[in-house]
């Protein structure tokens, strides 16, 4: 063998504590991270059928939903996004995304691939869209799916009125799809009531659960959809109707092996899920409205500004801060990083370089956490640039 063992695994493994104060992940609840080192089963042992089942009735609740077809695709947060374009389109099907950042971009990309007629209704820089914009652009494009992210965490906005967007799309026949990554489990979301045919959401943002594993909901519309394509799903691994049997949606049918689930995140996971109810959604709800609403107030009250100029556009969970002139933001969040293990992202997409993402999700959604980002920041900023502090709450 010519290729020796290397000299670097003979090191220790090395995981730093860090304070996880980005748009994801958060940090983990010490009950996950115990679930997470427990010895692994077999993917359809009896004991894991049963942890599927509870993780199920878990994403019922948070999504809100009575859906049979609950469960979760093997993947991050874009294995959500991409399973759904590819079951949802077929060749030459008109999608229609609103884009109130990077996400709407990033799944119009996807639905591209999968050959679907793509267009896009592009929100102002910083703010959402409107009903009546909505409205307007379903009735001049006609699509057969509308897409929108709840809250879009490279902007930090906040899509309000679903439910009147979920109406919109029943009257005009259109699957209306939400991503709910950066929002669910943080901010208001009631999936039936609202009408909202799919919805996805990520495990390692407010559920502060493991990445890899994305819970994912579908209505008999969105079904129906589905099992009238005239094509194939084109990749094997997203393809909803087996995946689904292996999590035992059809309650007649057997589960098969569909593939090896990851049963250390489904671990993870369930406890995540256990804790929130636990918690009760409202709570947590409450939990993160109020903090973002401190948050925004600290950083007002130390001259800074928020980048989502009106507050109802403002999501709670992922806050976008105006990175202001005369300051390099990477210096700021590398000062943080290196001082006190504490994540504070930049922009991303349409924000690179313009803001500083901090993540109040999760574990972090907290007075406490709140209180030590604003210090942090602020230290972190006086000593890489000649910033004037000046309290503009006051002005
Ligand atoms: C984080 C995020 C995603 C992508 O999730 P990954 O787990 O990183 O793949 C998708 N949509 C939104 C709105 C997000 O914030």
């Amino acid at each position: 063998m010519e290729v020796e063992p290397p000299q670097s695994l003979k090191k220790p493994l090395v995981v730093v504590e860090k304070t996880m104060m980005g748009p994801g992940p958060s940090n983990y609840p010490q009950r996950v991270i115990d679930a997470l080192g427990k010895q692994v089963m077999g993917h359809l042992h009896k004991e894991t059928c049963e942890i599927m089942d509870d993780i199920k009735e878990g994403i019922q609740y948070i999504f809100q939903t009575k859906n049979e077809i609950t469960m979760c695709v093997s993947a991050s947060g874009h294995g959500g996004m991409d399973a759904t374009m590819c079951n949802l389109l077929e060749e030459n099907d008109v999608a229609l995304f609103g884009a109130t950042g990077h996400w709407g971009h990033r799944a119009a990309d996807m639905a591209k691939r999968y050959g679907a007629d793509v267009r896009i209704l592009e929100s102002e820089l910083g703010k959402a869209l409107s009903v009546d914009e909505i409205k307007s652009a379903i009735e001049l494009h006609k699509p057969v799916i509308f897409f929108l992210a709840h809250c879009d965490s490279s902007t930090g906005v906040v899509q309000s009125y679903l439910g009147d967007i979920g109406l919109i799309c029943r009257k005009h026949n259109v699957i209306f799809i939400v991503d709910t990554v950066a929002s669910l489990g943080g901010i208001d979301f009631l999936m039936d009531e609202w009408k909202i045919d799919v919805a996805y959401t990520g495990s390692q943002k407010c559920l502060g659960a493991p990445p890899g594993i994305t819970p994912i909901s579908l209505n008999d519309r969105a079904m129906f959809k589905i099992t009238s394509r005239k094509s194939p799903v084109k990749v094997y691994y997203w393809d909803f109707i087996l995946i689904a049997t292996y999590w035992k949606c059809f309650p007649s049918e057997q589960r098969i092996y569909h593939h090896t689930i990851s049963v250390t995140l489904l671990y993870g996971l369930r406890e995540a899920l256990a804790i929130m109810a636990e918690e009760g959604l409202q709570s947590s709800i409450r939990r993160h409205t109020s903090c973002s609403f401190k948050l925004q107030q600290g950083v007002e009250k130390m001259g800074l500004e928020m980048f989502v100029k009106l507050p109802f556009h403002r999501a709670s969970t992922v806050n976008a801060i105006k990175v202001p002139e005369g300051v390099d933001w990477t210096k700021v969040s590398d000062y943080a990083m290196n001082k006190y293990k504490l994540e504070i992202s930049g922009g991303l997409g349409p924000t690179k370089g313009k803001v500083w993402r901090i993540g109040l999700l999760g574990l972090n959604a907290s007075s406490e956490k709140v209180d030590l980002v604003l210090k942090i920041l602020k230290e972190s900023i006086e000593n890489t640039s000649d910033f004037i502090f000046v309290d503009k709450s006051k002005m």
